[in-house]
């Protein structure tokens, strides 16, 4: 009911006089957020761009106006500030403002918000709901099966055999998903997350699902609610030590498009896999509206691509590869997408690569130390042609220096004519940068270069 309500609420025009120029609000703090006001900024129709509370890099940068005392989570105050600035356009970036309802809030205030409702946002925010429509819908994913009694949960495992799948059925800040090669380990992960009842939001019940050997890739596609058209693929990297070892993170390198996911897997993804997502949201009253990010697994046994995740929001940092490789007008497109209207709309993108290679502060993803001084970051930019720094959570200090502000802190991005020129740039401008308290991965796209040297070989 929320959504349609939203699509009833009049839009309000563009500011007047500035030839339909719109002002865009983004709503978040990170590089994702950098990545997306550096887009709008250059999208000729877009005459300003805001970004809340956003951090000293977005803003040092020129490519939006901050507001840092902005408490995104409270609607209302949100509400107020476009009033007040005129905004035309609000893109909401991080999913937790997404799942707690604030492009819903903004809809009923007539505001026009780029990003899925809370209702529809429930397809990264609880497994079952996302299961649920992949089943209704048939969209090829794991099998799996659904329990709330852990020792019915132990039974089907036992039958099942590993390697198998243990996934709690809510958020669970990417810790959420156990994949475990023998019985016992499996026992004890329905023990921590029934019985135990670890991973708060999830407890009471979990999914077990069959184990997917392949490689793993994600597309995502843009989506007004009816259609969806193609963004483009992307690999990360999720662990935090080279050789793809050690615990898990929000990601420390990406790089698109991702050669793994062929042309004709594309259309794939998206005739058997996005469309029929968001046609099935439709037809159960939750309309998406916003960025669906397909997580797949090309599996080994029959070379098809099956979707073990959804995002429902950009991820981070596959934005800012993304952002470096878009040339259409981002502004006229996310409008587009608001208003039901992208039906027909194709992009234009760079036919280069993209890399980013994420910096963060030692210690990261555990105890980090924020407040370590960042220099070089200007020259850094022009050590190699197409060099963009986003700034996921800088500061100042009091003589004007960057300092690191949180545990992702630089996305340091470059494109190339291939993959090897992309990744020679963004390491030439990563080895630049003056910072003892941050490190970084040195193997961001080992997989997709291993790849292509063995088919040189071959
Ligand atoms: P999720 O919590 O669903 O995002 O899963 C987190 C990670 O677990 C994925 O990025 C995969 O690496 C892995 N994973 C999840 N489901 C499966 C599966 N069915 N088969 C193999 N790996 C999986």
């Amino acid at each position: 009911a929320v959504q349609s309500m939203s699509k009833s609420v009049p839009v309000p025009p563009p500011s007047s006089g500035d030839g339909g120029r719109v002002v865009a609000l983004v709503i978040g703090a990170g590089g994702r957020e950098h990545a997306l006001c550096f887009a709008l900024q250059r999208s000729p129709s877009c005459k300003a761009v805001f970004c809340a509370p956003g951090n000293a890099g977005i803003s040092s940068s020129g490519n939006a106006v901050c507001l840092p005392g902005l408490d995104i989570s409270d609607s209302s105050a949100v509400i107020s500030v476009c009033r007040e600035l005129g905004i035309d356009l609000v893109v909401v970036g991080p999913e937790a403002p997404l799942v707690s309802g604030i492009v819903d809030d903004l809809a009923r205030a007539g505001i026009l918000t780029f990003g899925p409702s809370s209702k529809a946002a429930a397809l990264e925010g609880s497994k079952t709901f996302f299961k649920s429509i992949c089943d209704k819908y048939n969209i090829p994913t794991a099998k799996y099966k659904t329990f709330t009694d852990p020792s019915e949960a132990k039974q089907y495992i036992k039958k099942e055999g590993a390697p198998i799948v243990v996934k709690t059925h809510g958020l669970a800040a990417g810790k959420g998903a156990i994949v475990v090669m023998m019985l016992e380990e499996a026992y004890d992960a329905v023990d921590s997350m029934l019985v135990k009842g670890a991973f708060g939001s999830g407890c009471g019940k979990l999914i077990v699902e069959e184990f997917l050997e392949g490689d793993e890739v994600s597309f995502y596609a843009l989506v007004d609610g009816e259609t969806a058209i193609p963004l483009a693929s992307v690999q990360d990297h999720k662990r935090v030590g080279d050789g793809d070892t050690g615990l898990n993170t929000g990601g420390m390198g990406a790089y698109s498009p991702a050669p793994v996911l062929t042309p004709e897997l594309q259309s794939f993804v998206m005739k058997s896999i996005i469309l029929p997502t968001v046609k099935g949201m439709a037809a159960e009253g939750c309309k998406f509206v916003g960025v669906l990010g397909a997580g797949l697994i090309i599996e080994k046994k029959s070379g098809f691509a099956k979707l073990i995740e959804y995002d429902v929001r950009f991820g981070d940092p596959e934005c800012q590869v993304f952002m470096l490789r878009l040339k259409s007008d981002l502004a006229r497109v996310l409008l587009a997408a608001c208003r039901g209207e992208l039906s027909g709309v194709t992009l234009d993108w760079s036919p280069e690569t993209a890399m980013v290679v994420v910096m963060a502060s030692r210690g990261y993803p555990g105890n980090y130390q924020a407040g370590s001084v960042i220099q070089n970051l200007e020259a850094a930019e022009m050590v190699a042609p197409s060099v963009k720094i986003f700034h996921g959570g800088t500061a100042f200090d009091s003589d004007g220096n960057f300092i690191a502000a949180s545990g992702r802190v630089l996305g340091v991005t470059a494109k190339g004519r291939n993959l090897e020129e992309a990744r020679e740039r963004a390491y030439n401008a990563v080895e630049a940068i003056d910072w003892r308290g941050g490190f970084y991965r040195h193997d961001i796209g080992w997989r997709a270069l291993t790849k292509t040297e063995v088919e040189k070989e071959g």
